[in-house]
């Protein structure tokens, strides 16, 4: 079977298309993510499945909303044997309840021992994870950072981490300034990389277009595979 894929963007909206031997055009969008993925036959052009795209925009961006209410609908609980990640990995949490500071530690490779006082709220639970990861990539991001401003011959001024509900990164030309996601905590460190490489990749080319594609492909060959598997990662 003759199979060709590539992406398509239209505004914020990257597609996944999937040229083969079918006879119509199937437009997709997955969970957890929203991913949109397009089917189409192998001889049709780039506009007409672009014009297709554009005409299910209000589909897609209601089908990617109900996704991420479904996800905000189950919160985490930050009781003994619920699975968090971090750096890439899953742990097992195992809450301890004893009076001092409240803190996280890794033990064993898989558990993540999250000590607390008695009582102490799920808000309160849920700000010392998310205390624990801003200061993992206060840790990380800088030699990162670094490391990639040399590769690609651009500076960063300053940089933030933020909650983000879509999006991994972002970032302002003029200001030379990036943000990432909290959630960036939790994922392999080569997705971390590349949202970087991707924010700093924007100091030369403001678009996603094939310039861009072009660049960040020379800087880290490896992209969109990296891409993928953040999209299809588990929030
Ligand atoms: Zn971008």
């Amino acid at each position: 079977m003759n199979i060709k894929e590539e992406q398509i963007t239209i505004l914020d909206l990257t597609i996944d298309v999937v040229k083969k031997d079918i006879k119509n055009m199937h437009l997709s969008v997955y969970p957890p993510t929203g991913r949109v993925r397009i089917a189409a036959p192998v001889d049709l052009n780039d506009e007409a499945i672009r014009l297709y795209a554009i005409g299910k925009l209000r589909w897609i961006k209601k089908h990617q909303k109900s996704f991420y209410e479904q996800l905000r609908e189950t919160p985490r609980e930050y009781i003994t044997g619920e699975s968090h990640y971090f750096d890439g990995k899953r742990y097992l949490l195992n809450v301890v309840e004893r009076y001092g500071k409240h803190e996280i530690k890794i033990k064993n490779k898989t558990y993540l021992e999250l000590y607390v006082k008695p009582n102490t709220t799920i808000a309160s639970k849920e700000k010392v994870f998310n205390d624990w990861y801003r200061s993992h990539l206060k840790t990380v991001v800088p030699d990162i950072l670094k490391y990639w401003e040399d590769k690609t011959g651009e500076s960063c001024e300053i940089w933030d981490i933020k909650k983000m509900k879509t999006k991994w990164g972002s970032c302002s030309i003029e200001k030379r300034k990036i943000l990432l996601n909290l959630e960036l905590a939790k994922k392999p460190r080569h997705c971390l990389e590349y949202i970087i490489v991707h924010e700093l990749t924007h100091f030369i080319e403001r678009n996603h277009n094939d310039n861009f594609k072009a660049l960040l492909s020379n800087f880290m060959p490896n992209w969109k595979s990296y891409k993928r598997e953040l999209n299809s990662l588990p929030i």
